[in-house]
């Protein structure tokens, strides 16, 4: 019984010690921020990111179907109206008026 808790206690050591390597490791190895959903400097720089692209992008109407969608996914038609599939733009070029449903 003795043997077992010993046993039992060396591999509780062994793993806390494997465990703190692991996350030194993933804290400062190579390409680690890359990985790392909760890396301070990299959760930053894409809260930045997606601050910055909410500035820019505002929606817009689809010509053909009246859909609001952010500009930076908008489609331009062979019209020149700005839609928000292919199909509506297809739609609007080939002079259908109702969206196709
Ligand atoms: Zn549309």
């Amino acid at each position: 019984m003795q043997r077992i808790i010993i046993i039992v206690a060396l591999l509780y050591v062994l793993w806390r010690v494997l465990a703190a390597l692991g996350r030194r490791t993933a804290a400062s190895g190579k390409g680690a921020e890359d990985f790392s959903r909760f890396n301070a400097r990299s959760r930053d720089r894409r809260r930045a990111a997606k601050e910055r692209q909410a500035e820019n992008v505002e929606l817009i109407a689809c010509a053909h179907c009246g859909t609001f969608i952010p500009s930076d996914r908008s489609l331009k038609s062979g019209v020149g109206a700005v839609c928000c599939s292919r199909r509506c733009a297809d739609a609007l070029e080939s002079g259908a008026d109702s969206p196709a449903s």
